[in-house]
């Protein structure tokens, strides 16, 4: 064999690759951010109302976090040391471990370093070549990353759609069967029917997976989560639920767990091997979120402020998509949570939405393909009880600003 002399690299050929990228609108740009107080930002040295933070309870800057994780670096130091069933499993992180399932009144939870990685490695953990895996087409990328590398059958079945997902499940001669749904849809806000899920589950034997990355803290008794607020937890807990969170969201930390029935979860620990694998979470971050889970539960106050600035939103923008023909084909989402989603159509129109908030000191990002479907692109404006209603009248005030200019463009 021998090599091609004058044909160029393939590596020559990622400058117009990524110039195609940047033509197409979608070029992803990183912003340097520091907090700026509140619901603010200092993106790029600018001071900016930020709309674009998972942070729904406005935790992650509690101070009592950040003392949480200073006194434990006393104690456990910086680095964990080790992978979790070596030498990193500290007294901090199991001790988190117990509060957790505690907090989601289930037997017993798994702490992760990170939620991708608890999604890309249990659901291999859970179903492989020859079992068959169900999953909602809005599902968050790691649970369809973990669903390629499980090498199970993926059947992926309509939004929301439990009478599609019911003849995928009725017509699967699969013995093993896993159905994997976010719970609150991290693009859309939505919430999924957990009740009916789990009732199709049930009938056709087989696992559920829910991924309640954008609900835990925010709904539920005492944020106790999207389960909890169906209230299927503690006695009435289901053996066939296993219920996955991230802790970088309202949790205001980082990490994620999966909590579930007590032979589920030690399955987990023996076979997951993002967990396996790697190291250890530093004891500092559970420490925070010990701390975290404390302030969490008596957050009931930033809980109901957070629901105002929601109704706020949604209230504010009703109005606008009746009456402004600038607005016309905006579409606002169904969704009673801190994820509101303004679909706008093109990449383009979105990223001059976003420029135009921009300028007006408003920042809120434009979600585009393939994060969402194509011609779906949206901003996607994330509340938190960080937010005044001062700061959700300037956004709204941007968008009627931003709609009347339209409608004068068009009519011009
Ligand atoms: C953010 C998110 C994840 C990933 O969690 P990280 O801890 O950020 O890795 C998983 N699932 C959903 C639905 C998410 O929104």
């Amino acid at each position: 064999m021998t090599a091609p002399s004058s044909a160029t690299s393939w590596l020559d050929e990622i400058p117009a690759q990524l110039a195609d990228i940047e033509q197409a609108h979608l070029l992803r740009r990183r912003r340097v951010v520091q907090p700026g107080g509140g619901a603010r930002l200092m993106v790029d040295g600018q001071q900016m109302l930020a709309f674009c933070s998972n942070d729904y309870l406005g935790l992650a800057s509690h101070p009592a976090l950040a003392e949480a994780a200073r006194e434990a670096t006393h104690t456990f130091g910086v680095g964990s040391g080790g992978s979790p069933l070596v030498s990193g499993h500290s007294a901090a992180n199991d001790a988190l471990e117990h509060e957790l399932a505690a907090y989601v009144q289930l037997p017993r939870a798994l702490y992760f370093y990170a939620g991708y990685a608890t999604n890309t490695g249990i659901i291999p953990a859970l179903v492989g070549a020859g079992d068959a895996l169900f999953s909602d087409a809005l599902n968050h990328a790691c649970l369809i990353d973990g669903a390629r590398l499980s090498r199970a059958t993926i059947h992926r079945y309509p939004h929301a759609d439990l009478v599609a997902l019911e003849a995928l499940l009725a017509a699967s001669p699969a013995r093993r069967k896993l159905v994997v749904s976010d719970a609150v849809f991290s693009m859309d806000g939505d919430l999924i029917d957990i009740p009916a899920l789990l009732a199709l589950c049930e009938r056709y034997d087989a696992l559920l997976l829910l991924d309640d990355a954008h609900g835990f803290g925010v709904l539920g008794p005492q944020g106790r989560g999207s389960l909890a607020h169906t209230g299927l937890t503690g006695t009435a807990a289901s053996r066939r639920v296993l219920y996955m969170a991230t802790l970088g969201k309202a949790a205001g930390v980082a990490g994620a767990f999966v909590a579930g029935n007590a032979t589920l979860i030690e399955w987990l620990l023996q076979k997951t091997r993002t967990y396996i694998f790697a190291t250890a979470a530093p004891p500092l971050l559970a420490a925070a979120l010990r701390q975290s889970l404390v302030l969490m539960a008596a957050a009931d106050d930033r809980r109901e402020h957070l629901r105002q600035r929601i109704a706020q939103l949604r209230t504010g923008l009703a109005t606008l998509l009746g009456a402004a023909p600038g607005a016309q084909g905006w579409q606002l989402l169904p969704s009673h949570t801190a994820v509101q989603a303004l679909v706008v159509g093109s990449n383009e129109a979105a990223l001059a939405l976003m420029e135009s908030l921009r300028q007006s000191g408003l920042w809120v990002p434009a979600i585009r393909p393939p994060t969402v479907p194509v011609g779906t692109a949206r901003l996607r404006i994330a509340l938190s009880a960080a937010h005044t209603e001062d700061d959700v009248d300037q956004l709204l005030q941007a968008l009627h600003r931003y709609a009347a200019e339209c409608t004068a463009t068009a009519q011009a």
